[in-house]
């Protein structure tokens, strides 16, 4: 396994269960969006991020609009997991994952009591193929629900909640749930203070529009 795949789990989280979830979580976190890092930021990057995982053969090429789909369909992938979190996701990048999801071929496989979804081409869209397989198999048997974005809106890893009651907010409560507590209590004190709180969500760094079109 390449080190390019396997993230570590801030606060000593397990991963999702299952390989197939497990990589869908390390796809969308990627992006690194408290650093500002997208390791899959450009249409090379993506290419060898992808032949490191063994995903496309080393000669595939990656053009901008397999590029483009791909980061709308991670994106997607994080505004499904805000909501997974409670919040409202961010419906643009969920169009935008639609959109590019419109052009990556999936076939199902039923035999016996049960079905397998997979990608059918080859290359980047074979491995995109797999990871929308993924995501609705986990719908399917309810285990996406427990996918989130952690809430602190600088971070936004892709963590898997394995609490019983399914109470889990923060990527890492050290972390980032102290981070966002400690911030909450500094806008308190400036409101009773008398001055507007600053708005606190960040620009994003990409941008839904230009991408799955
Ligand atoms: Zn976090």
């Amino acid at each position: 396994m390449s080190d390019l795949q396997d993230w570590p789990e801030p606060g000593g989280r397990a991963p999702a269960p299952g390989e197939e979830l497990h990589r869908l979580q390390d796809f969308v976190n990627t992006n690194d969006v408290e650093s500002a890092a997208d390791a899959l930021g450009t249409p090379e990057k993506l290419r060898r991020w992808l032949v490191a995982i063994g995903a496309i053969p080393r000669e595939a090429t990656v053009d901008r609009e397999v590029h483009a789909r791909a980061i709308a369909i991670r994106e997607g992938l994080r505004a499904l997991g805000e909501a997974n979190n409670g919040e409202e996701p961010d419906r643009r990048w969920v169009e935008a994952m639609n959109r590019a999801a419109a052009g990556v071929p999936l076939v199902a496989s039923i035999g016996g009591p049960g079905w397998h979804l997979a990608g059918v081409e080859r290359g980047v869209d074979g491995y995109l193929g797999g990871i929308l397989a993924t995501l609705l198999s986990s719908m399917a048997d309810g285990s996406w629900s427990r996918v989130k974005a952690c809430r602190n809106d600088t971070c936004r890893w892709l963590f898997y909640d394995a609490s019983r009651n399914r109470s889990g907010t923060w990527c890492t409560m050290a972390i980032c749930g102290s981070r966002m507590k400690a911030r909450a209590y500094r806008a308190r004190r400036r409101e009773t203070a008398g001055r507007r709180a600053p708005d606190i969500r960040p620009a994003p760094t990409v941008e839904p529009l230009a991408y799955g079109q």
